[in-house]
C-alpha cells in the first residue's frame, strides 16, 4: 500500500491544521521508512516473487517495524516527538501524529498477506490479504485517499481558502503511484526498499511545498 496510507495524513492535517503537512505525510509512512532502512541494512528480510498478485513483495521477516507491539512503540515515540515540536501551537499534536503512525499498521493489516506479527518472535502472522485482489486493493487505496482529499478540499472551500495546494499534492501522489505501478521487472529486495524510500521522500517533499504555498496564501 502506498497511496492509501496518505488518507490518514490528509485527515490529520484537516483536523489539526497547525501540524506541518510534511510531518503528517511522513508519519503515515514512518513504519515503512523504518522498513526501507532496515531492509537496506539487511536486518529485515523481503523476497521478491513476481508471480504474487497485487504486490510482488513476500515480506518474510519484519518484526522490528511491522509487528503490532513495535508499531505501537513507534507511534508512541513519534507522538512524544510531535508533542515536543508542535505541542504549543497545535493542541493534541502528539495524539494526532501517534494515531497517523499507527494507522499504517491497521491499513497494512487489510492489504497484506499474512506477514504481520503481534510482537517480535511471535509465530502468528496476520493479514487479510486484499493484495490477492489487486484491482479491488487499488480501488480501495485510491478511493480512501480521494475521499480524504475531497473532504479536505471541501473544508478549505467552505472557509474560502485555496484548495489548489491540496489538489496539487493529490495529483503528485497519483503520479508517484502510477510510476510505481509501471510494468517492468520488480527490482531486487534492496532496490525495492530504496524505491519505497524514494517515493516517501518525494511525497514529503511535495507536502513541504504545499505547506510553503499555504503559508503564503493562507494562515490556518
Ligand atoms: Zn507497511
Amino acid at each position: 500500500m502506498f497511496a492509501g496510507h496518505f488518507a490518514a495524513s490528509v485527515a490529520a492535517r484537516g483536523m489539526a491544521p497547525k501540524l506541518p503537512f510534511w510531518a503528517c505525510v511522513g508519519a503515515s509512512q514512518l513504519i515503512d521508512i523504518g522498513w526501507g532502512v532496515l531492509v537496506q541494512l539487511g536486518v529485515e528480510k523481503v523476497r521478491i516473487d513476481p508471480a504474487l498478485p497485487g504486490s510482488p513483495l513476500d515480506l518474510a521477516y519484519m518484526p522490528w517495524t511491522h509487528s503490532l507491539v513495535m508499531a505501537a512503540l513507534w507511534s508512541l515515540a513519534a507522538g512524544l516527538v510531535a508533542t515536543r515540536l508542535w505541542g504549543k501551537e497545535q493542541p493534541r499534536a502528539g495524539w494526532w501524529i501517534g494515531a497517523v503512525v499507527f494507522s499504517h499498521w491497521l491499513a497494512d493489516l487489510v492489504v497484506h498477506r499474512p506477514d504481520l506479527q503481534l510482537w517480535p518472535g511471535n509465530p502468528l502472522r496476520l493479514g487479510l490479504g486484499l493484495w490477492n485482489l489487486p484491482e479491488v486493493a487499488m480501488l480501495v487505496e485510491i478511493g480512501l485517499l480521494g475521499l480524504a482529499v475531497a473532504w479536505w478540499v471541501a473544508v478549505r472551500v467552505l472557509a474560502r481558502q485555496s484548495a489548489r495546494p491540496a489538489l496539487g499534492w493529490f495529483l503528485a501522489i497519483l503520479v508517484l503511484t502510477l510510476v510505481g505501478e509501471l510494468p517492468g521487472d520488480p527490482p531486487s529486495p534492496s532496490g525495492m526498499g530504496l524505491l519505497a524510500l524514494t517515493g516517501y521522500v518525494a511525497a514529503m517533499l511535495v507536502a513541504w511545498l504545499v505547506d510553503r504555498a499555504d503559508r503564503r496564501r493562507w494562515t490556518p
